[in-house]
């Protein structure tokens, strides 16, 4: 069903299609992957994981790659699914019977919960071990995660079970002791960009490598999340992917505005500075949007003032030399009290009556930091 729909509006579901099938394909978790592909290959394998971290950045995908490795035929020596035995490929076309995926926030009553134990008790058909993936776990009742604990605590041999959240800290201690815990990190832009690229390549697509990096900061450190807006632009603008046709659809400031106006702060310019803010309000922009845009592109100028927190810009390329020119003309005291100054902002602005005017007003204040400082000299 939801396949002929993909069809029928064009374009590919990426997300699905470029889903990893082995351990080694996984981005951006390389350190999870690794363990898990050890424990595998050294059958030390425990009964109850649990994986933590943000959405969208491979939870589900390493439990599924896990539960195909270990029911594996012919499983590589280092812990990888061969992919193509009747098990993987029965995993690999979504009709595996010894695995189960249960989604804690919509099934997270005591009925389900005693439903899925009552399956768990079922030995496997055509397979080592049976695999019960349970996403979101922090969202059982109460009741429901006592039911479960039981089960926890003395699992059928065949039973591994892998239980995914986003916040660690409201799962109960009693469940977390009895867990071994993986924590997945935030996928980088440098990562998500690299992935978007060959998914650019393998579709046919050309994309300039400034919109994939606008793609990447989107999705926030979510594949998913940037495979889907990836998706979305591509059914826009066709298989020809430009930095102003992603601005435009993601509503997404050019950062060339955040240059201008650190400029004119330099240069003294308060008209200018007032012109170009009239501007980006013409645009569409809500005041808000921009003064958190330009307090992250400061920040950004900031780590680029020193050669260690550079590596914390998270572009690269001539975008990349564009700050670090910018930053050098910027000294770091100007940087830090503008910063204080569009944090207050950031802080008042829901509040305020007239925001057209606080954004003004910071903007002056901000220019004339730089002038006090000339006067006291
Ligand atoms: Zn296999």
């Amino acid at each position: 069903m939801e396949n002929t729909k993909e069809k029928e509006k064009g374009f590919v579901v990426s997300a699905r299609k470029y889903r990893p099938a082995t351990f080694e394909t996984v981005i951006g978790q390389s350190a999870v992957a690794a363990t898990l592909k050890n424990a595998i290959a050294n059958r030390q394998m425990t009964h109850a994981y649990l994986f933590c971290g943000p959405r969208g950045v491979g939870k589900t995908t390493c439990a599924r790659i896990f539960a195909k490795a270990i029911n594996c035929e012919h499983r590589t020596p280092d812990g990888e699914p061969c992919n193509e035995c009747e098990s993987c490929r029965s995993f690999s076309g979504d009709r595996s019977l010894s695995i189960f995926e249960m989604d804690a926030a919509s099934n997270n009553s005591v009925e389900d919960i005693r439903d899925l134990i009552a399956k768990v008790q079922v030995p496997p058909q055509n397979s080592h071990y049976k695999v019960y993936i349970i996403d979101e776990v922090h969202m059982l009742s109460q009741q429901a995660f006592n039911a479960f604990l039981k089960t926890l605590e003395e699992p059928p041999t065949h039973a591994i079970f892998i239980l995914a959240t986003t916040e660690k800290h409201k799962i109960l201690p009693t469940i977390l002791s009895r867990c071994q815990t993986y924590d997945f990190n935030r996928i980088t832009i440098a990562d998500t960009v690299a992935h978007l690229t060959h998914v650019a390549q393998e579709e046919g697509i050309t994309a300039e490598p400034q919109a994939l990096a606008v793609i990447a900061q989107k999705a926030d450190g979510a594949m998913r999340d940037a495979l889907s807006i990836f998706d979305q632009i591509v059914s826009f603008t066709g298989k020809n992917i430009t930095y102003k046709d992603v601005i435009a659809n993601l509503n997404v400031l050019d950062y060339d505005y955040y240059f201008k106006i650190v400029d004119m702060f330099l240069q003294d310019d308060i008209s200018g500075l007032l012109l170009t803010y009239n501007d980006i309000l013409n645009h569409g922009f809500e005041g808000l949007h921009f003064i958190t845009g330009l307090n992250s592109h400061m920040r950004d100028l900031l780590v680029c003032k020193d050669a260690i927190t550079a590596q914390l810009l998270e572009v690269d390329g001539e975008i990349r030399n564009k700050y670090t020119a910018q930053a050098a003309n910027c000294e770091a005291w100007f940087l830090v009290e503008a910063l204080k100054i569009g944090t207050e902002v950031d802080l008042q602005y829901k509040a305020s009556q007239n925001k057209r005017l606080l954004v003004e007003l910071a903007l002056i204040r901000m220019a004339q930091l730089l002038k006090k400082k000339l006067m006291t000299k």
